[in-house]
């Protein structure tokens, strides 16, 4: 071996040859602004039009009408939209609703607003969304809803969540903020649900800044929405038990969108179809090119399944430390970043053994705020789970890069990097403590992403 040959063989932790050596370019870049969105932005500044609703009605009716759903409603952020859901399908006070304890923290907060008991249910370890066999003995007589994630874009199990849902006569929202566009066997989610809410902030793979929107074929669920949080829209309340209330908001909230982000957003959704086919087109192309690697698995869909990931938001591999001799998923992803390409350990931080979630009382109830709104024999030790798969999949997945481009390649120099290192694994187990570090953040866009070039 020449010398030039042993350094490009060395891992780049020490001190060898990096695999990612070209310029990046755009493929990281996002959301893609274009002088169209800017147009639309500036008309809307011109018009003095910041606060008004007529274009974000557009933007709510042009997006119903993609997904094929009768009403979109429109809001300030997704955590908003969630929250409007579910008073929007009659959830509050003394209700519990099952949720997946793998999710960022908002599919799962808004239900205190409501006086209402999230109970945590496991996810499944291949694909990171609530796990169906974890439902149904959560069931009590108080659950109205099941909160379904399509977790880092990956559908859930949907055939098997209805199925649990019309056999108990429980309801459905789904939290589609990472699944833009995804398709679970040919069908678009957001599409399957009671009611569907979206985040549209701009770290999510349809960004309009910050925004979200929730959609669902029922009117009362969207005439509730709208008494609820768009006092301002009122007069579109038409239901007899709603019309005495309107006027004021009921619940108090303010849930808006800003107008330049539904300018944006209606650029967005003209342009989004074809960005989206590309990212889907380079992620399965990076995924093809690892996926007979020893030790990690891309989550993905199965070929031929007529389900997708949409737009690929916060991407994912599973991690094998066994076919490693036991390397840590820490050692082996600071190996890969040496390399040059993204490797973040982990994914959310399971919520159900967070003292939010298991001590703390937000309101001054008197008793943790989670089962505040449950009757006084209630016992929260009865509501702290054990949860295997969620309290370890931080030790079991690591974030790849998310690339906005097919660029192949620039995408071959990251796999490379990840061959490398899986080709050089044992040089890493001198140094290993064979423990990880802390891994995992409740908040994946701003504390865990790290060489995002
Ligand atoms: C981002 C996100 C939300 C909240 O959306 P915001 O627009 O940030 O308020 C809700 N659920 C999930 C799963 C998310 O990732």
């Amino acid at each position: 071996m020449t010398q030039e040959e042993q350094k490009k063989n060395e891992l780049a932790l020490f001190g060898g040859e990096r695999a990612v050596k070209s310029e990046q370019q755009d493929m990281f870049k996002w959301p893609v602004v274009t002088e169209r969105h800017e147009q639309a932005v500036l008309k809307v500044l011109r018009a003095g039009g910041m606060s008004g609703f007529d274009i974000t009605k557009e933007f709510e009716k042009k997006y119903a009408q993609l997904l094929g759903r009768e009403y979109g409603l429109a809001y300030h952020n997704g955590t908003a939209a969630i929250l409007g859901a579910l008073y929007g399908m009659g959830i509050g006070v003394g209700d519990e609703v099952i949720v997946p304890s793998l999710t960022y923290w908002a599919t799962v907060t808004p239900a205190y607003n409501l006086g209402t008991t999230p109970v945590f249910a496991d996810v499944d370890p291949d694909t990171i969304c609530i796990d169906p066999k974890d439902i149904e003995h959560r069931i009590t007589p108080r659950t109205r809803a099941i909160i379904v994630v399509h977790y880092a874009g990956m559908p859930a199990d949907m055939d098997a969540i209805i199925k649990i849902a019309e056999k108990h006569d429980i309801k459905i929202l789904e939290d589609c903020s990472h699944a833009h566009g995804a398709l679970y066997k040919g069908k678009e989610v957001g599409t399957f649900g009671d009611a569907s809410a979206f985040s549209l902030m701009t770290g999510k793979s349809l960004a309009i800044g910050e925004g979200g929107i929730l959609f669902t074929d029922d009117r009362k669920v969207y005439e509730r929405a709208i008494l609820f949080g768009h006092y301002i829209r009122h007069n579109e309340i038409t239901l007899k038990e709603l019309k005495p209330f309107a006027g004021l908001p009921s619940g108090g909230y303010k849930h808006r969108m800003h107008q330049l982000s539904s300018a944006f957003g209606l650029v967005q959704l003209e342009l989004y179809p074809k960005q989206m086919a590309e990212i889907d087109r380079a992620m399965n192309y990076f995924c093809d090119l690892l996926d007979d690697s020893d030790g990690i698995k891309p989550i993905r869909p199965e070929k031929g399944s007529n389900t997708t990931k949409g737009g690929w938001y916060y991407p994912h591999f599973r991690y094998v430390a066994e076919e490693f001799e036991g390397l840590s998923l820490s050692r082996f992803s600071e190996a890969v970043r040496a390399e040059g390409a993204i490797c973040n350990p982990g994914c959310n931080k399971p919520l159900h053994i967070h003292p939010l979630f298991t001590t703390m009382d937000v309101y001054g109830h008197g008793r943790p705020t989670r089962i505040a709104g449950l009757d006084e024999s209630a016992n929260i030790d009865k509501y702290i789970e054990k949860l295997p798969v969620s309290e370890s999949i931080n030790l079991h997945v690591f974030e790849v890069p998310w690339f906005k481009r097919y660029l192949p390649e620039i995408i071959e120099e990251h796999a490379n990097a990840y061959k490398k290192v899986i080709k050089n694994y044992k040089a890493l187990l001198a140094d290993d403590t064979g423990k990880d570090a802390e891994i995992g953040g409740y908040s994946s866009f701003f504390s865990s992403r790290k060489n995002t070039q």
